[in-house]
């Protein structure tokens, strides 16, 4: 009787400690970092349900998890099932910070396209859409992102997003710092093309030049991410491309003061390609192919 009141007390303690240890996770890191930026009320969103039900199925990993062995422990005794992920999730040691580009909300303002730079440019844009899945292209940003944490978690990452929703606004430059904050190994900008026309077809990865006035010295492994995720994304899913194209007029890519690519991962003014990439089974090859070619990078070449 006694001994089952006491480990009844022992129970409740421990559940307790591991709530209390939850609590703070990691949501406080990124979403401190998005607090700065304005946000507006949820607009329609397919998101409100769907998304918010992927985002509590696979939270991403924290600071805590990698550096304390006693949480793991704690989480084991409660049997969460998405502790036991994030326990895995630091296995290889290296973070990479997934950029799902756009949003509904589109600030008006501009920012400098590099540090120190007098240009300016535009904080975001809205983006393309589709042209028969109806997608808009930061709807599938985000769903590839999301699906693309959960494979490189499965594969040893730690994997943060710039944003976990449509209705988050963030600007070109505070993407990128967000992965300077959090020391990333690899940034990976995720976006989709359009064109006027509707036979333009193709993935391209985008990356800074040799002589970038910013940050020249993020070069070489920049063209080394660029063309490892270009390389397996095209071999995955078929579609061709277009190579990597070198340029310093991406305020993102400016800003990071980290490995970088940006992936056009195809046209949705292609009605092919946007029905392709609008579909579940298609998504998975998408994910698997960048996958590879993070894998790539780290640990092949
Ligand atoms: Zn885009």
């Amino acid at each position: 009787m006694l001994k089952s009141k006491r480990l009844k007390l022992m129970t409740v303690l421990i559940i307790a400690f591991g709530l209390l240890l939850t609590g703070c996770g990691e949501k406080a890191l990124v979403h401190e970092t998005l607090e700065e930026v304005p946000t507006e009320v949820k607009t329609e969103e397919e998101t409100t349900t769907e998304e918010a039900k992927i985002e509590e199925a696979t939270p991403e990993a924290t600071a805590t998890d990698v550096a304390s062995s006693d949480d793991a422990e704690v989480a084991e005794d409660e049997g969460s099932e998405d502790e036991d992920d994030n326990v895995q999730q630091s296995a290889n040691g290296k973070i990479v910070v997934l950029d799902p580009g756009h949003s509904s909300v589109v600030s008006g303002n501009t920012e400098p396209i590099g540090p120190g730079s007098g240009e300016y440019k535009a904080a975001d844009s809205s983006g393309t859409s589709g042209s028969t899945s109806g997608l808009t292209e930061y709807q599938l940003n985000l769903q590839i992102a999301q699906k693309l944490r959960t494979e490189l978690q499965n594969r040893g990452y730690t994997v943060y997003l710039t944003r976990e929703d449509n209705s988050t606004g963030i600007s070109c430059a505070e993407r990128a710092q967000m992965a300077n904050n959090l020391n990333a190994d690899a940034f990976i900008r995720i976006h989709a093309d359009g064109s006027d026309s509707s036979s333009a077809s193709g993935a391209m990865g985008i990356c800074i030049t040799p002589s970038n006035p910013y940050i020249s010295s993020m070069y070489s492994e920049s063209r080394r991410l660029s063309d490892a995720v270009l390389n397996a994304y095209v071999a995955e899913t078929g579609f061709s491309s277009r190579g990597v194209w070198e340029t310093d007029t991406m305020t993102g890519n400016n800003w990071s003061q980290v490995p970088c690519t940006l992936l056009e991962m195809g046209f949705m003014t292609n009605p092919n390609e946007d029905s392709l990439m609008a579909d579940e089974a298609f998504q998975s090859k998408m994910v698997t192919g960048i996958a590879n070619g993070v894998d790539t990078y780290f640990f092949t070449d």
